[in-house]
């Protein structure tokens, strides 16, 4: 039987009932930074949210899945050259997941999986789900509902060429589906640098990364065709998100290391 839940609706005796160590405690993360003209600030929040709500509207087959709240802020240093971005710095956004995860381990829950709404945090997320293994003994776990910015762009489709991966056009369509009321495609401007494709090695999501702000782009804030975006596309997008997150989370809750040799490790 399937459970997802809203971890923090528990009261502290039943949270510590109900989670178990077969459990997974899912952390939705967002971001508060610049999408360009046309989309809001917290658009990673409220696609990470989306996700989320969409997870415990209809939990993953057999999965004992629990939600904790939207964590809005994270670090958006890439975007800090424009108004309105909010940005934990590096240090401070690796101490609140080393904070939380310490928590997390504290109930009987084993598995911690950070629902990562803005590809920026990626690097993070990933000595921070190290960090959580070795210090805390969690089996910690990084999946993307988006996969953006330093992962590069979704290839071959949007008439992005694959350098899309900023408030574009699949971002666009996505909140033009769930938040309709919130974007502004009237204001929407194509800005896809198509420089990057004199580069074999060196790209975003390439073999070769670089260290880049959004501001190395231009001054629009997109990195893609957000104007090509349509409802139709973010419905077929997110539809398809879920289907993968879905069956991601069942793989998750049977992961283990089957010889692992930390001691005194959960
Ligand atoms: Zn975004």
């Amino acid at each position: 039987m399937s459970t997802t839940r809203n971890l923090v609706a528990l009261s502290a005796p039943e949270a510590a009932e109900l989670v178990s160590p077969d459990s997974l405690v899912l952390l939705p993360v967002g971001a508060i930074e610049q999408h360009g003209p046309h989309l809001p600030l917290d658009t990673d929040a409220l696609l990470a949210e989306a996700a989320a709500q969409a997870l415990l509207d209809d939990p993953p087959p057999g999965v004992d899945l629990w939600t904790l709240p939207t964590l809005a802020y994270s670090t958006s240093s890439e975007h800090l050259f424009a108004a309105g971005t909010m940005s934990l710095s590096e240090e401070t956004f690796l101490a609140v997941l080393d904070d939380l995860g310490r928590s997390v381990a504290a109930l009987p829950a084993r598995r911690l999986v950070i629902l990562n709404g803005h590809g920026g945090n990626t690097a993070l997320f990933r000595v921070a789900c190290r960090r959580l293994r070795l210090q805390y003994g969690l089996l910690t776990f990084l999946v993307h509902p988006v996969l953006s910015a330093d992962h590069g762009g979704p290839k071959g489709e949007d008439g992005e060429d694959g350098l899309g991966c900023h408030a574009n056009c699949g971002e666009t369509s996505l909140l033009l589906h769930l938040h309709p009321d919130r974007v502004h495609l009237e204001r929407a401007v194509s800005n896809v640098p198509r420089w990057l494709a004199d580069y074999d090695h060196v790209g975003l999501g390439g073999d070769v990364t670089f260290g880049w702000s959004a501001g190395d782009f231009g001054d629009s804030g997109v990195i893609g065709d957000p104007t090509r975006a349509t409802p139709e596309r973010g419905a077929e997008l997110w539809a398809a998100i879920l289907v993968e997150l879905r069956a991601a989370l069942v793989e998750v809750a049977r992961f283990d290391f089957p010889a692992s040799v930390l001691s005194g490790r959960r």
